[in-house]
């Protein structure tokens, strides 16, 4: 077998590919969208203290991805959650299960005026202004709390009985 070849490789695609790696806890946007880089990982819920308020258990992970491109000639960052989360149900105060799978595409401008351009462009459009210095923690808590439903509720005739007095 020649050298460089045989199981070497694949092993050091089992670390990069590894949980326990350590991600990054910033990025350049901007560079991160143009570059086509990929980053994935999992944060603990108990780490979401913005979250804490609608979580009946802090127990559990947020998984997320994020990958680099570029979309009708627009640097974008396409961002993808994905949690098993405990809400509190705004009925009867049980708590109510919640299965969060999220895939946005976030367009990143270079500066304000050619977000407010696009922005009148497409109406819809929900961008970000390049940040050198993304915390990546607070891009995905923000993705998780925008994702969550207005009014987290059982389904009709789900919730919990009214406890006896
Ligand atoms: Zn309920």
């Amino acid at each position: 077998m020649p050298p460089g070849t045989g199981n070497f490789d694949t092993r050091a695609l089992q670390l990069y590919d590894s949980p326990f790696m350590s991600v990054p806890s910033e990025i350049d946007t901007l560079r991160f969208a143009l570059n086509a880089s990929r980053l994935s990982g999992a944060i603990e819920l108990r780490d979401m203290t913005r979250l804490h308020d609608l979580l009946s258990s802090q127990v559990g992970v947020v998984r997320w991805w994020i990958e680099g491109g570029v979309e009708a000639g627009r640097p974008v960052l396409r961002l993808g959650i994905d949690a098993q989360l405990s809400l509190i149900c705004q009925r009867c105060l049980g708590p109510c299960s919640h299965s969060l799978h999220s895939e946005t595409a976030l367009p990143i401008a270079r500066d304000e005026a050619e977000l407010r351009q696009w922005e009148s462009e497409d109406p819809l459009l929900d961008g970000l202004v390049a940040e050198p210095h993304q915390s990546v923690h607070d891009l995905i808590e923000d993705e998780v709390l925008l994702s969550l439903p207005v009014i987290a509720m059982h389904d009709e005739g789900a919730c919990q009985p009214v406890q006896a007095h």
